[in-house]
């Protein structure tokens, strides 16, 4: 199949996306007004003058600290600026064929520059993301991501109890992102109890990014990760392995921004197809798309292209994504039913 031909078929195909960061999916247009608004710092003459500061470009140092230096805070002034990035990004992840999305956002990361109330932060991002997937046909629940470097025992547990204020606009659970080498899981085992105690929140956690399978096997028996964030290095440990496949942990794997941060050095030895075929619960997502400059249909582009996954291949991710959804049970047949629905009537066609 031509490549165009492929994208499109790839598009129209119903999508999960669990790992998808809001600060990663600002659009160009949006950055350059914003921008130009506020002053900031920054080469805003225009689109292109602005893409390598605020986007990975192929010549860029694949690594990590490059990648992590796009992130301004200083974007966001008011509540409505915060509602308008929330809406968008949900716009263009249901434009990707997102019919179900976790958009995780950082309260503090919103809240730092613009001293806007956090309370206040999460509302409009939840209640903009939401209006924005009624309008497009993607149902949208929220993460709320916590970054290893700014432990703060008494903020973060109050960001939570906001969080918990929003559950019924689509509040959860709880990330935790950022230098794993620096900031490693045992720092967090309080923080994450109090999470697990409200009952109601769900508990993802980057890790095994870029350390070590001990750093994913820590996230889920330290701080109780149901879901694990990319978790490459789970691959390295058959012990690991074992205990993300009898816990039913589910990875959250970004192949893309996986190749752009440094962690794998080709996407073709990336680690997903062999975990994969140890039987483990392994999903497609795109991390920070706008950043990327690529979507969740390029990563899976990527799967066919360079893994040669097949539909039947992909429809499986799909649905073990659908089975990690922080969903009801009630949800998550309906989602089920949508993926099947979507992908039988793409059957018979070749990639
Ligand atoms: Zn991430």
């Amino acid at each position: 199949m031509e490549n165009d031909e492929r994208r499109q078929l790839l598009l129209g195909l119903p999508k999960v996306d669990l790992h998808r960061h809001l600060e990663g999916s600002l659009r160009l247009g949006t950055l350059l007004e914003l921008g130009r608004r506020y002053n900031l710092d920054l080469p805003l003459d225009s689109e292109a003058s602005l893409a390598p500061q605020v986007t990975f470009r192929e010549g860029q140092p694949r690594t990590l600290d490059n990648f992590l230096a796009k992130f301004r805070a200083d974007w966001y002034r008011s509540f409505a600026d915060v509602e308008r990035v929330a809406r968008e990004a949900v716009e263009d992840a249901a434009a990707e064929g997102v019919v179900y999305l976790e958009l995780r956002f950082s309260p503090e990361h919103l809240t730092r520059e613009s001293r806007l109330q956090v309370l206040g932060v999460i509302q409009a991002v939840c209640e903009a993301g939401r209006l924005a997937g009624e309008d497009s046909g993607c149902q949208v629940n929220f993460l709320l991501t916590f970054a290893r470097e700014r432990l703060d025992a008494k903020s973060w547990p109050r960001i939570v109890e906001d969080g918990l204020r929003c559950h019924h606009l689509g509040v959860v659970g709880v990330d935790l992102a950022g230098d794993e080498f620096r900031h490693p899981n045992r720092l967090f085992g309080d923080f994450f109890a109090r999470v697990r105690d409200t009952g109601v929140l769900h508990v993802t956690v980057h890790a095994g990014e870029g350390t070590d399978a001990g750093s994913v096997a820590s996230a889920i028996e330290v701080l109780g990760a149901e879901r694990i964030g990319h978790g490459l290095e789970t691959v390295n440990d058959s012990r690991v392995i074992e205990l993300v496949r009898r816990r039913r942990v589910a990875l959250e794997m970004c192949p893309i921004s996986n190749y752009q941060t440094g962690c794998v050095d080709d996407v073709s030895s990336h680690p997903l197809p062999r975990l994969d075929e140890q039987q483990l619960a392994v999903t497609i997502n795109s991390d920070d798309p706008a950043m990327h400059g690529a979507d969740l249909t390029d990563n899976y582009d990527l799967a066919v292209s360079r893994w040669g996954f097949d539909l039947e291949r992909l429809l499986h991710l799909e649905l073990a994504a659908a089975r990690a959804a922080f969903v009801t049970e009630d949800e998550r047949r309906q989602l089920l039913q949508r993926i099947n629905a979507g992908y039988a009537a793409c059957r018979g066609q070749g990639l």
